[in-house]
């Protein structure tokens, strides 16, 4: 049996690049299809009918062609365009870092429904909340529990004994919290207090609607931003682009 010719599929558009004169490339996440791009066709044109279901970090059902290289989006139609997100360009900054990390964390064509469930979920919420800050914390310990990197909290990642109830140290290395004796062999990790060891556990392992609850402080959340960038980077092997958008509209807010 051949592949039908055209399909339908919901997405979430995480990346557009523009190509030739009306033309867009778009990365787009899917829930049964995973990544992949696909061009749109004429939408940079002020007439296009399609341009406005095709922004940046819109949720739409399309149809798409079969082409050649890649496939060709002949209808869209908008499900959800977050609009109270993008009203504020901090949540927009929240939301595209979002985005970016499920771009970089993924393979194309490899099918991951929670992880398209946790975006979407997190687009909503960032629509709503004040606490974007917590919410992408949220979204990045559970991006990386569905990634299979989920850092280990509870057990010292040198040693494996039980984690005392004190000061310890997270390495990105380890994928987890190390205990200060097994530290000692590795200067590199940083400091993790138990506050922030407590929250990462509890959103680790809390549903959003309970996480969502919790109030941290300032140098708290500074802290857990803080490893949960290092520990992306380090997986990664590179940055992640909107880090440095979000910390300049962060000094400009300031
Ligand atoms: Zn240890």
């Amino acid at each position: 049996m051949t592949a039908p010719k055209v399909y339908k599929t919901e997405a979430i558009v995480l990346k557009h690049m523009n190509l030739g004169e009306a033309d867009k490339i778009l990365t787009l996440y899917t829930p049964n299809l995973g990544k992949f791009s696909a061009i749109a066709k004429g939408v940079r044109r002020p007439k296009s009918k399609m341009g406005g279901h095709l922004e940046l970090l819109t949720q739409c059902s399309l149809m798409l062609a079969r082409g050649q290289n890649l496939d060709i989006i002949t209808q869209s139609e908008t499900i959800s365009s977050f609009l109270p997100l993008r009203s504020d360009l901090w949540h927009t900054g929240l939301a595209l870092y979002a985005a970016e990390l499920v771009a970089q964390f993924t393979a194309e064509n490899v099918e991951n429904y929670r992880i398209y469930k946790l975006l979407l979920d997190t687009l909503h919420r960032l629509s709503k909340t004040d606490n974007g800050e917590l919410t992408l914390r949220y979204f990045e310990l559970n991006l990386l529990t569905h990634l299979g990197y989920k850092p280990e909290l509870h057990h010292c990642v040198g040693c494996k004994s039980s984690l005392e109830p004190r000061g310890n140290f997270f390495s990105s290395s380890g994928g987890g919290v190390l205990c200060p004796a097994c530290r000692e062999k590795e200067p590199l990790s940083q400091p993790v207090s138990l506050n922030g060891l407590k929250v990462m556990r509890f959103l680790q392992e809390s549903d959003y609607p309970k996480a969502s609850r919790l109030s941290i402080n300032q140098d708290l959340s500074r802290e857990l931003e803080s490893l949960m960038r290092h520990y992306i980077r380090y997986i990664l092997e590179r940055e992640v682009k909107s880090v440095a958008w979000l910390d300049r509209l962060r000094r400009e807010q300031a």
